[in-house]
């Protein structure tokens, strides 16, 4: 091959999507550390940090908490294979694409049978449902998705509790979205297994999924039968390297380790709940400017919206990829489109850690103002921005983001 392959030069982007984010300057010297090996006692070490975060991050003091070396969905699949064992039935709760695959995955599992309570997208599904489909049936777990990230969708943690605890089944919760940035409370509301991802509002590099196993969980486990049916997301197994031995099992993503106690450093050196709060105030902002503009917001109950991420419907007269393109290619600017059933119609905005600040929100009303002027739709330019401005107006600049 005569050509040269140059340098890599990535554009510089801000990644409004519900994930990966825009993550902070920090997490990526953390990133460029030099590598140490994971069975290196500095290493061993070190990792027991990273879990001591986990833990408050959690807000737990489960033993069994540390990340593993996999993608959200992988968080997913260790969730529901774990529990799993031949004859068992379990419900998922289906309400948008990644409550989908977790049933899905479940229904991997050979001879156990899922039943699945759905709401159509957009919804939460009722617990009440949840209560008729567990009736006079076994149920070893009961599945939630606490953040629906194809939707914008947040679901009631404490309503399925109660109808776990009625019905005699764990609780697994998929925090992959809202964990650090909206409040989850993982001791008190007694989830039974809770898993998250690094690339969401943790705001790390995609790459690790954060997980924490209660004492109910973990005598589950440890009872079982039969062995899980994956070597690589056998908990009980992975949790050699991350227990007390320490004990090799596979290698670890090192550098995704650093950033991701680096991302979790700045969650605390903020507070959690000023993180919380900070999330639902830029939401607040965003939403004021969006409907300024016109832009119908797609969740109809205000109390269900997801505060990491916001969905609008596409408002008619543009085409959902010429705005996302221009958007991209004027303003470095990244939103989600809709996924499955909401392809085109939908837009999904991401506010995740070092991406909800005032700055960002402001930056991308403005821009989408511009996008939307230049692609035929008479919006009033400053609409947007000056609604958001009203918003923050009044707030002090720590909770809306701003860092030195
Ligand atoms: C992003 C996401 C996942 C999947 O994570 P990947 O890292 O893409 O595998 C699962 N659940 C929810 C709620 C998510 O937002």
């Amino acid at each position: 091959m005569s050509e040269q392959i140059g340098e890599l030069l990535a554009p510089y982007r801000l990644m409004m999507t519900p994930g990966p984010c825009s993550i902070d300057p920090r997490v990526y010297r953390a990133l460029a550390t030099p590598l140490v090996g994971h069975m290196d006692p500095w290493f061993t070490e070190m990792i027991g940090e990273v879990q001591v975060l986990l833990r408050r991050a959690f807000q737990t003091e489960n033993r069994v908490t540390f990340p593993i070396s996999a993608s959200g969905s992988g968080g997913i699949e260790a969730a529901v294979v774990n529990p799993l064992e031949p004859g068992d039935e379990a419900i998922v709760c289906v309400n948008g694409n990644f409550s989908e695959r977790m049933a899905v995955i479940a229904s991997r599992v050979p001879t156990t049978t899922i039943h699945r309570v759905e709401a159509p997208w957009g919804r939460t599904v009722d617990p009440n449902d949840v209560r008729k489909a567990a009736k006079g049936r076994k149920i070893k777990f009961i599945g939630v998705c606490h953040g629906e990230t194809s939707t914008g969708v947040i679901s009631p943690i404490d309503d399925f509790r109660k109808v776990a605890d009625e019905v005699g089944a764990l609780l697994v919760v998929d925090a992959v979205a809202t964990l650090c940035g909206t409040p989850l409370n993982v001791d008190r509301q007694k989830i039974d297994l809770c898993f998250s991802g690094t690339q969401k509002a943790i705001s790390a590099p995609p790459g690790m999924s954060p997980i924490t196993v209660g004492p109910r969980m973990e005598e589950v486990l440890r009872s079982r039968k039969t062995p899980v049916q994956s070597w690589y997301f056998d908990l009980t197994t992975t949790m050699n390297f991350w227990g007390k031995d320490r004990t090799y099992h596979h290698t670890p993503p090192i550098s995704i380790v650093f950033a991701l106690r680096e991302a979790l450093r700045i969650v605390f050196e903020e507070g959690l709940e000023a993180g919380w709060q900070r999330h639902r105030q830029n939401q607040l902002a965003l939403v004021a400017g969006l409907e300024a503009l016109g832009i119908e917001l797609f969740v109809p109950n205000e109390k269900d919206r997801l505060p990491t991420v916001t969905s609008v419907y596409v408002p008619k007269g543009v085409e959902d990829g010429r705005v996302r393109r221009q958007l991209l290619d004027e303003f470095g600017i990244e939103i989600a489109g809709g996924i499955g059933p909401l392809k085109g119609k939908i837009w999904r905005i991401g506010l995740m850690g070092y991406v909800s600040q005032a700055k960002h929100i402001l930056f991308f009303l403005a821009a989408l103002e511009k996008v939307l002027l230049d692609q035929g739709l008479s919006v009033s330019p400053g609409a947007g921005v000056g609604a958001a401005i009203r918003v923050y107006s009044h707030a002090e600049p720590a909770t809306v983001g701003h860092r030195s």
